[in-house]
């Protein structure tokens, strides 16, 4: 059996190896792994698809890993079984990793009902896009049926993720509510349920306050569902407080979307943009995958940049020599 083959009955009983070498597959961008990944997903999707899908999203320091583990634990005890997958968009720029390499979430990564799975490093985050994408598919076919995935509060990643879940939590800190503007709105306008989180101690006063504000912020935004409002709620993940209230909520909203037909319209939405994204991802690598189309590039880049050559007319020289 070539290395790649992975074995759908062992993945449906639920065997870790076999989950952890299914994502690694649809992890690897070569092309024969690229063909054996699409093979696998199309096997697996009978087995795929019944999960509550929840995005959860935060800057770092929020208290995402701590909540994720608190929640994940309540969430087990009462039968779920859980997969947590990031999206950490590696730092162009100090090629560092945000969400870090430290342990996160050690009790969930020992039970046996929790499948974590530490991000991929590198790649743009189109392709973090779609290799979350799939790792979801492949956890639902392992049998989770909550999958949480994580995300840091840094912009695009944000609607990534949006783009592939049912739901969307965001955590806020106590505090910071003057800065309700700009791309804290952007990513208020994606979020399901806010929630507040180290709502304990000295900053439970804060805590309420910063629930308050939001609660009244919320009505400038456009609600993601008719008669279905983002909820703000106030939790700790350290007391454990408000988080058993929180998946409670979540199960609730995931009825209604589904006894009106919203999460399966959701869903066909998303996966139709996932495969038009795969297309036009693919269609930019093949396009740049020759050594000649990249040195006209480089030839015309820098026509463009010595004012010789309007972008225009070069961008369509460019895509004229395309077959
Ligand atoms: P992440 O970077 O978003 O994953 O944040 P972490 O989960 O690593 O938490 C960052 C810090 O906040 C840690 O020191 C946690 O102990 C602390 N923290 C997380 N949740 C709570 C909470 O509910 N209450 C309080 N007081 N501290 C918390």
């Amino acid at each position: 059996m070539p290395s790649t083959e992975i074995d759908v009955d062992s993945l449906r009983n639920g065997d870790r190896r076999t989950l952890a070498r299914a994502i690694t597959l649809t992890e690897s961008s070569r092309a024969d792994d690229r063909l054996a990944a699409g093979r696998l997903l199309d096997d697996i999707l009978p087995f795929s698809g019944d999960s509550i899908r929840l995005a959860v999203s935060g800057t770092p320091g929020v208290g995402k890993s701590t909540f994720i583990e608190s929640f994940g634990l309540k969430a087990i005890e009462r039968g779920h079984r859980l997969a947590v997958l990031s999206i950490d968009p590696t730092s162009a720029r100090t090629g560092g990793s945000i969400l870090g390499d430290k342990t996160r979430m050690p009790e969930l990564s020992r039970s046996d009902a929790a499948f974590v799975r530490p991000s991929p490093s590198g790649g743009h985050l189109g392709g973090v896009g779609r290799r979350t994408r799939e790792a979801i598919l492949v956890c639902e076919a392992a049998g989770h049926d909550i999958v949480i995935v994580e995300t840091v509060g840094v912009g695009q990643s944000e609607t990534t993720a949006s783009e592939m879940t049912d739901h969307f939590l965001l955590l806020l800190a106590p505090g910071g509510g003057d800065d309700l503007q700009g791309i804290k709105r952007g990513i208020m306008e994606l979020a399901d349920i806010v929630a507040v989180n180290k709502s304990d101690g000295e900053l439970l006063d804060l805590a309420n306050h910063t629930v308050a504000d939001h609660r009244a912020a919320l009505h400038l935004v456009r609600p993601k569902w008719p008669d279905l409002p983002t909820e703000v709620r106030a939790v700790s993940a350290r007391t454990g407080s408000g988080i058993v209230e929180l998946l409670d909520l979540i199960l609730e909203r995931d009825r209604i979307l589904e006894d009106r037909g919203w999460k399966a319209e959701q869903r066909r939405r998303q996966a139709v943009a996932a495969f038009r994204s795969d297309v036009e991802s693919g269609l930019v690598r093949r396009a740049f995958g020759s050594r000649e189309a990249n040195s006209r590039m480089e030839r015309l880049e820098q026509a463009v940049a010595d004012g010789e050559q309007s972008a225009a007319s070069a961008a369509a020289a460019w895509l004229s020599k395309l077959d």
